[in-house]
């Protein structure tokens, strides 16, 4: 299948990240999923730690956001008109993210960074983004520079074909450095139009903002009159029920969302403060549009699988996370191999390293030819993990004892094979 597929399509996958070309081999091709395991088109199954990289937090195939997608298919696929399906959607984002007060639905988290900060530059009047090093905010020219995730696997530093006028104005900062924020406030008075970070950064592998650095770049913002856009794709329903906001409590004046709210299906949205909000189209000046933005197949997946996430499956997350960071910790002790579980809330990586990781420099620092050989053995013993040593591992409610135990019994093979 690999094969065929290289032939028709660049590297035989349609999102590089799902290429093993960091871990070497050949990627599998999954048929199907049902609750924590994936079975591959030769009949293998795996316990799935990727859970489609964030969405799958129910697991694969819930039963009840399968009736929910069954019902709204059976009505119609996609109408191009408002539909009650993203009103309620919006409306359960709202309810449970206080500081948004309206929301705007798009397709893809790449289309939700897109738009907010050109709305972010619209409201503003102003043209400079500041990111950080090693955060990812999806394949926007702008935000490439320095990005995580895929471009952090492939070492990339930037990305032919973004102009330099596309990246001129993006200013990349270290990640957890505010002295670096102030410094570029400075140095650029009266032209920066916003700071966008991942609310706690999960693409070069998780590494948790030290304590009170979202709430420095919140007091920055404000006091220089740049909007703070915190980005929730991968962290938002999932760290807690309001994302990482209920985590810190730090209000942003934009958020991101994406993976978790489309129950598996291509649904995200952008939204924050209604003065800002008021300034998109049609209320205001500043366009975005989406042919199926809003379609009535994914919010209804979306909001069945928000519906159930509740307290109690949260507290099976953050329970399941907390286990298995356990016995991987401890399988990598027993071997003496260097390592770092980096946690925030049920999100975790291992970095093969045993010194401190706070930014996308220390996190390069690791031996990511120890992560392939405990890639390799994990997946020849049925766990699929990210191949990648910059990607976070993901657990859903569908993580039972079994799955556990079967992650469990490959950790002492993995861990030697890393030594
Ligand atoms: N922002 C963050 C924090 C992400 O993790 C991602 C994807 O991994 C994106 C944005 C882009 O989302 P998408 O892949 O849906 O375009």
């Amino acid at each position: 299948m690999f094969d065929r597929a290289s032939v028709v399509t660049p590297g035989g996958v349609n999102s590089p990240v799902r290429a093993f070309r960091a871990v070497g081999g050949t990627p599998r091709f999954m048929v199907s999923g049902t609750g924590p395991y994936l079975t591959d088109a030769d009949g293998r199954e795996y316990v799935d730690l990727v859970c489609s990289w964030g969405p799958m937090i129910l697991g694969h195939s819930h039963p009840e956001v399968i009736a929910a997608v069954q019902e709204a298919v059976s009505r119609g696929t996609s109408f191009g008109t408002p539909g009650e399906g993203e009103v309620a959607l919006a409306e359960e984002i709202v309810a449970r993210i206080e500081p948004v007060e309206q929301v705007r639905l798009v397709s893809s988290g790449t289309e939700a960074t897109m738009s907010a900060i050109r709305l972010a530059r619209g409201f503003t009047g102003r043209a400079k983004v500041v990111k950080f090093a090693g955060c990812y905010h999806g394949h926007v020219d702008a935000l490439l520079a320095a990005a995580g995730s895929g471009v952090a696997t492939f070492g990339l530093p930037d990305t032919p074909g973004v102009t330099g006028a596309t990246a001129g104005d993006t200013v990349v900062l270290p990640y957890n450095d505010l002295d670096a924020v102030r410094a570029a406030f400075a140095a650029h008075p009266g032209e920066i139009a916003c700071v966008i970070t991942e609310a706690s950064p999960g693409n070069m592998g998780v590494v948790p903002p030290a304590d009170g650095f979202n709430a420095g770049l919140k007091e920055l913002c404000a006091a220089n009159g740049a909007l703070y856009i915190s980005d929730e794709v991968m962290t938002g329903f999932r760290t807690s029920k309001a994302g990482w906001y209920g985590v810190d409590g730090v209000r942003p004046d934009l958020m991101t969302f994406g993976k978790v709210m489309g129950g598996g299906f291509p649904a995200a949205a952008f939204g924050g403060r209604g003065d800002v909000m008021a300034h998109l189209a049609p209320a205001g000046p500043v366009y975005q549009a989406g042919t199926l933005s809003g379609n009535p197949v994914a919010t209804a997946a979306g909001l069945a699988q928000l519906r159930l996430l509740d307290d109690a499956a949260y507290a099976k997350i953050d329970a399941v996370s907390a286990e298995l960071r356990s016995l991987v910790g401890d399988a990598l002790t027993k071997e003496g191999v260097a390592h770092t579980v980096s946690a925030a809330s049920n999100m975790f990586s291992v970095f093969f390293t045993d010194r401190p990781v706070r930014n996308y420099d220390d996190a390069k620092k690791q031996d990511v030819f120890r992560f392939t050989a405990f890639f390799h053995s994990m997946l020849e013993q049925g766990v699929y993990l990210p191949p990648s040593a910059f990607e976070s591992w993901f657990v859903s409610t569908a993580h039972d004892e079994r799955a556990v135990e079967r992650i469990a019994a490959a950790l002492p093979a993995a861990a030697r094979a890393a030594s």
